[in-house]
């Protein structure tokens, strides 16, 4: 399992620096996760941390 971020993303750049892995880049015209690198957060916090620092809650489990 791995996070995805959705179109509703305003590409504030909040969640970039705050992955513990890099697993976020900058896009164009929105950000993105790279599935082969979210570890979901585990080992290095208690709850996703991207989603945390959404602003718009753009930061989603990708199904
Ligand atoms: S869930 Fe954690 S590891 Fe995955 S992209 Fe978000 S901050 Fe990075
Ligand atoms: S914090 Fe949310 S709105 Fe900001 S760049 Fe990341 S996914 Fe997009």
């Amino acid at each position: 399992m791995a996070y995805t971020i959705t179109d509703e993303c305003i590409a504030c750049g909040a969640c970039e620096p705050e992955c513990p892995v890099h697993a976020i880049n900058e896009g164009d015209p929105i950000y993105s996760i790279d599935p082969e690198t979210c570890v979901e957060c585990k080992g290095h916090f208690d709850s996703p941390h991207c989603v945390e620092v959404c602003p718009v809650e753009a930061c989603v489990p990708l199904e």
